[in-house]
């Protein structure tokens, strides 16, 4: 996401490297190409031309600093304005303090919101809660077994109208989703609405209408990050009719030119909670202004990773593991579990592009061969436990075997194992070294 963007910024800020000091020629080139890259993104012109003024002003009285150069203060400038356009802090769910919190979803049909639905509530369920999402969609053929496929999915239940009984009143699915929630105990209900191809009157007064029946605690608009500056308009509709309180932008995943997460939150007020970035339902994160700021000028996402990283490790697992690490007895059974948890975080690719100047180094992770991945873990699993456990005792004849069971190459074998001899020796010593 972003990626031209990205590379732009990244680009401009790296001509500026090297230089001991900054004239106001230089920042006014750089103010100039930066403008050109956020217009190009398809960034809303009146939030491009604030960006810009308050870049400029900043960098031309810079702030003396011992510790950064004058390149690394516009850095530094650009990024912090970037993090403020973004919305600063990040926005968490508002819960209710009377159960259940009520989210409601609105936005134009195609957007992502019934896709968001089924992540909303794999997340919330994942953090402890117990929602419940209510079909409010009667517009859309298939609407309402779509959000029963997504529910399936994610493990939470699903209130609809009974089939048969024509298309049914939306207002009124609402409200009596939100009387089974209150029944059934759930502290977390969310209803998706319908939405059209276009912003018009009828959805707009339906939303309302649903709005006012089942009263809140957060009105989600959600916007389709690819449709560029067609977002700024729906959005504006969106707060003026339904009104929100949060924004998610979908889609993040494709080659969005990113104008519709610039522009939003700055021209609507309101801020951007979630984003979605893949059709699965855990292509979802919490947007942190300040992450999506180092993204986009490839100071890398560390944070993000991290978070994943904590949600695949199993902590004791971890530390039975960096036990085994520092003695030297790491087995091919811990390599593989420690392998499968890293790819429990997504596709290598994905993970490795979160890193810092990790945009640079775009055509060697297309190359990450997940295939390649995929043949260690079935040599692996081609071994007894016995061989996983010592895998000293792999001789040529077992070698042999294990690649005819797992459809591989005899050298294929020798590679892994022989790697694998080498990575336990290496970590061992620097476990000595750090004390571990
Ligand atoms: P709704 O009409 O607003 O309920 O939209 P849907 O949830 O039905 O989504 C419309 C289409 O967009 C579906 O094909 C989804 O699979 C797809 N979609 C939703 N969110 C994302 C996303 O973040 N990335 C991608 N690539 N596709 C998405």
């Amino acid at each position: 996401m972003f990626n031209t963007l990205s590379d732009r910024l990244t680009s401009v800020l790296q001509n500026l490297r090297g230089k001991g000091r900054l004239s106001e020629a230089d920042v006014d080139a750089t103010a100039r190409e930066i403008r050109v890259a956020l217009l190009e993104a398809d960034v809303a012109l009146p939030v491009v031309r604030a960006f810009i003024a308050k870049v400029k002003d900043r960098a031309k009285g810079t702030e003396v600093s011992q510790a950064l150069n004058p390149a690394q203060q516009v850095v530094k400038i650009v990024n912090e304005e970037l993090v403020a356009i973004l919305g600063g802090e990040t926005r968490r769910l508002d819960l209710a303090k009377n159960p259940p919190t009520v989210i409601m979803l609105a936005g134009l049909q195609g957007a992502g919101k019934t896709t968001l639905a089924g992540k909303l509530a794999r997340w919330l369920k994942s953090q402890g809660h117990t929602p419940m999402l209510v079909a409010c969609d009667l517009q859309r053929p298939n609407a309402v077994t779509q959000l029963q496929v997504v529910g399936e999915r994610a493990g939470v239940p699903v209130f609809a109208p009974e089939p048969g009984n024509g298309v049914g009143d939306p207002v009124d699915v609402s409200r009596r989703g939100i009387d089974e929630a209150k029944r059934a105990q759930h502290d977390i209900v969310i209803v998706d609405t319908a939405g059209r191809l276009g912003v018009d009157e009828e959805m707009m007064r339906q939303a309302i209408d649903i709005r006012a029946a089942v009263q809140p605690d957060e009105v989600l608009f959600v916007v389709d990050a690819m449709i560029g500056q067609d977002a700024v308009n729906t959005a504006t509709a969106f707060r003026d009719g339904v009104g929100f309180t949060g924004v998610v932008l979908t889609k993040l995943d494709g080659d969005a030119r990113g104008g519709a997460a610039l522009s939003v939150r700055e021209l609507t007020g309101q801020p951007i909670m979630f984003a979605s970035n893949g059709e699965k339902l855990e292509d979802f994160d919490v947007f942190h202004p300040d992450r999506m700021a180092s993204r986009i000028l490839g100071m890398g996402d560390v944070l993000t990773l991290i978070e994943q990283a904590e949600q695949a490790f199993d902590a004791e697992q971890a530390e039975a593991t960096a036990q085994k690490l520092g003695s030297g007895q790491l087995t091919l059974e811990d390599f593989l579990e420690q392998m499968l948890a890293i790819r429990k975080m997504g596709p290598i690719a994905n993970l490795l592009g979160m890193l810092p100047g990790a945009g640079q180094m775009k055509d060697q992770l297309a190359m990450l061969d997940e295939k390649h991945l995929d043949r260690v873990q079935a040599i692996i699993r081609g071994m007894t436990p016995a061989e996983r456990d010592d895998p000293k005792i792999i001789n040529a004849s077992r070698r042999l075997r294990i690649a005819n069971g797992s459809g591989v190459k005899v050298s294929d074998v020798n590679e892994l194992v022989n790697r694998f001899f080498e990575a336990r020796k290496m970590m061992s010593q620097m476990a000595g070294r750090f004390g571990l």
